[in-house]
């Protein structure tokens, strides 16, 4: 469950793929609400993105200042 607590909502662009995520830090749970690529992911199937897709990879390297994300991600 994703709660409301430190919870950032970030728009995510990288090439033709524009998302919508929610991450939350404590925990590094993620909701991806929206996503162009969605059937790329199969996120019918897991209602998420797997953890290795580049928007979340993206998400978190911007979240927990691992590296400069590859994606232009903006918080919201
Ligand atoms: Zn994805």
């Amino acid at each position: 469950m994703i709660s409301d607590l430190k919870t950032v909502k970030l728009s995510v662009s990288l090439k033709n793929t524009r998302a919508l995520v929610l991450f939350e830090k404590e925990t590094k749970n993620y909701r991806v609400i929206d996503c162009n690529r969605k059937s790329f992911c199969r996120i019918y199937v897991s209602r998420n993105c797997p953890p290795y897709c580049e928007i979340i990879v993206a998400v978190k390297d911007f979240v927990l200042k691992r590296r400069k994300p590859k994606a232009e991600v903006v918080e919201l």
